[in-house]
């Protein structure tokens, strides 16, 4: 990869309604949370969605639906150094180490609390453990997206973690192969190999160099956030399902 430092455009990116406002959460349970934390409990609702959309469709939720992935791409974006994303953060081995961290202190919070299981008071507890782990994304993932590039932090969220686990089972039960679209392109022979599929992602990921034969782009990191799709110049990628005949 040629002239790696102005390598990446930034683009804007592709928002639902959803998406457009969904950062406007992220600071109520981050900051808000510090006041009422009962407000933390909304994250509940949001774990259980991204572990159910991506059982049936991989990452569909970080590029259509979370609410710290709209802060990082619609008002973070315009002021991040949009950086190449260093390659220890995508790697495995941080991810998995990272995932474990996380989890183990989030069960050793989860543990703690339960003494208060059957009052009232239980309420605040774990809404005040989901809204401050909200505080510290946006806090760490912020800084990360400025300093560095907006989704940073996507790389080795254990959500997205936690949503690749969700996906894997979905794959291997059969139910995702029916049901997930995937980058997709119309025909290879037209591909000028301009890059720029690259160029635009929000996770700095290749669909150009990674079709199948089946012409999909099955990375497990794609977001299906449609910014390469509507960057193409000349057309020739839309999200699909697999054509289970072909
Ligand atoms: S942006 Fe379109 S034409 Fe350019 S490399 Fe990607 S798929 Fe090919
Ligand atoms: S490959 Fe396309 S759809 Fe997937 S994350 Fe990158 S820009 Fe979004």
């Amino acid at each position: 990869m040629k002239n790696k430092k102005n390598y990446y455009i930034k683009t804007n990116r592709i928002f639902n309604t959803f998406r457009q406002y969904g950062w406007i959460i992220t600071v109520l349970v981050a900051i808000g949370g510090l006041w009422e934390p009962k407000l933390g409990l909304i994250v509940v609702f949001i774990m259980a969605g991204l572990i159910a959309t991506s059982f049936f469709g991989g990452r569909y939720w970080c590029g259509n639906i979370c609410p710290h992935g709209s802060l990082f791409d619609k008002i973070i974006l315009p002021i991040s150094a949009n950086k190449k994303i260093p390659d220890f953060i995508k790697s495995k081995t941080f991810i998995i180490a990272f995932f474990l961290f996380f989890m183990f202190n989030f069960i050793r919070k989860i543990i703690t609390i339960s003494q208060h299981w059957g009052t009232y008071d239980i309420f605040d507890k774990v809404g005040a453990l989901f809204s401050n782990t909200y505080l510290m994304v946006l806090i760490v993932g912020g800084a990360l997206a400025i300093f560095v590039n907006s989704r940073t932090w996507c790389q080795f969220c254990p959500m997205g973690t936690m949503q690749k686990i969700s996906h894997a089972f979905g794959k291997f039960l059969g139910v995702a192969k029916k049901t997930e679209k995937k980058v997709t392109i119309s025909n290879k022979d037209k591909c000028l190999n301009c890059g720029k599929c690259s160029k635009v992602c929000p996770f700095q990921l290749t669909p150009y160099l990674e079709f199948s034969d089946k012409n999909q782009f099955d990375n497990v990191n794609c977001i299906k956030c449609n910014t390469c799709v509507e960057n193409c110049p000349v057309k020739i990628l839309s999200l699909e399902k697999e054509k289970l005949a072909s």
